[in-house]
């Protein structure tokens, strides 16, 4: 039989569309372009970390066929190491604070990994899901030795690396250099990180800004020199109370402090005027790069990710009640 050459299902993670913002680019007269990276196979901008992660480790002997993956995760990493874990064979244990959306939940363990659900507490805490998901490994290791992955996300800086292989390369060819700026939140710091060392080598002269949440430790980092938070956020996924391996080294040049009276808004915008349904991380991103527009001004071009769905977060970006305990409102042509 002809041998038939199939695309495997990690070959579809990257390579994402980099879709115009009309609306907010003809408003700030700038191009404003988000890599979607949604459309990712997990459906979020953490197949690139993971992928990234499960190939150095492959390449390093850390991961034997059919050894185990496993993460402490705010959930789309987990997502994302399950879909990659999935197709090449490795099982999934994924340990996540319970403060996450349930969709997120649901989506994993309709993936089938084996989910940990551990209560939310400050990363210095032995509990912390992060810690946890380190001792998991190591105990499988003890009785099995090599038998488990720690994936590591926040300081195997081989997230960041694959971000600066791939996404930021996409950038600079997708622009075809012509890129003035670009700015995301900060989880993991993987993807700024990542970014930001590939645009930075093929032209210093690219502004790289941090769109940073209420609540987390970052902004007031690049403000103040000390790392501090104040407030809160509803977006999952991103803020940060330290500075990981990942993100360390990083040059950042204009930081922003997004609160989510910005972002919401915003979130809701997109649907509205760009077709685009995306969770509250996009929008952050979103206000950084229309922050970013003004800054600059007119005729440049800002590029920035849309993180993955909206629809992943349904029963919080989709609810009048949840959103009035935070202060927020869905807008008036939705009619839920
Ligand atoms: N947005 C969402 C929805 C995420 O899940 C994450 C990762 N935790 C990020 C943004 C931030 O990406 P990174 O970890 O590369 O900083």
């Amino acid at each position: 039989m002809k041998e038939l050459q199939g695309m495997r299902l990690t070959d579809r993670i990257g390579n994402t569309p980099l879709i115009r913002l009309n609306h907010l680019s003809d408003a700030t007269g700038c191009e404003i372009l988000g890599k979607a990276e949604f459309m990712n196979p997990g459906g979020s901008v953490k197949d690139r970390a993971a992928l990234g992660i499960v190939r150095d480790a492959e390449a390093r002997g850390l991961l034997k066929p059919g050894g185990t993956i496993v993460e402490g995760t705010a959930g789309n990493t987990g997502i994302g190491l399950t879909v990659v874990g999935n197709s090449l064979g490795y099982p999934t244990i994924i340990v996540m604070p319970d403060n996450q959306s349930q969709d997120k939940v649901d989506t994993l363990r309709a993936y089938g990994a084996d989910v940990r659900l551990v209560p939310a507490c400050p990363f210095a805490d032995p509990g912390h899901f992060v810690h946890q998901s380190r001792r998991i490994a190591e105990e499988l290791n003890a009785q099995n030795p090599g038998s488990a992955l720690w994936a590591n996300q926040f300081d195997n800086v081989a997230n960041r690396e694959f971000h600066q292989a791939t996404t930021g390369q996409e950038i600079w060819q997708q622009t075809g250099g012509q890129v003035d700026g670009f700015v995301c939140a900060v989880g993991t710091g993987g993807t700024l990180a990542g970014i930001s060392r590939a645009l930075k080598t093929h032209s210093d002269s690219i502004t790289i800004a941090i769109s940073d949440p209420t609540g987390s430790a970052l902004y007031s980092y690049f403000t103040t020199g000390e790392l501090k938070a104040a407030g809160g956020s509803i977006s999952e996924g991103i803020g940060t109370s330290r500075i990981t391996e990942n993100f360390a080294d990083t040059q950042v040049d204009v930081p922003y402090q997004i609160p989510d009276s910005e972002s919401i808004p915003l979130v809701y915008e997109l649907i509205r005027q760009e077709g685009l349904c995306c969770g509250g991380s996009t929008g952050v991103n979103v206000a950084g790069a229309v922050r970013l527009a003004r800054e600059l001004g007119p005729g440049h071009v800002i590029t920035t990710i849309l993180c993955d769905s909206g629809l992943r977060y349904r029963e919080r970006l989709f609810n009048r009640e949840f959103l009035a305990s935070k202060g927020l409102e869905l807008p008036d042509w939705l009619s839920l």
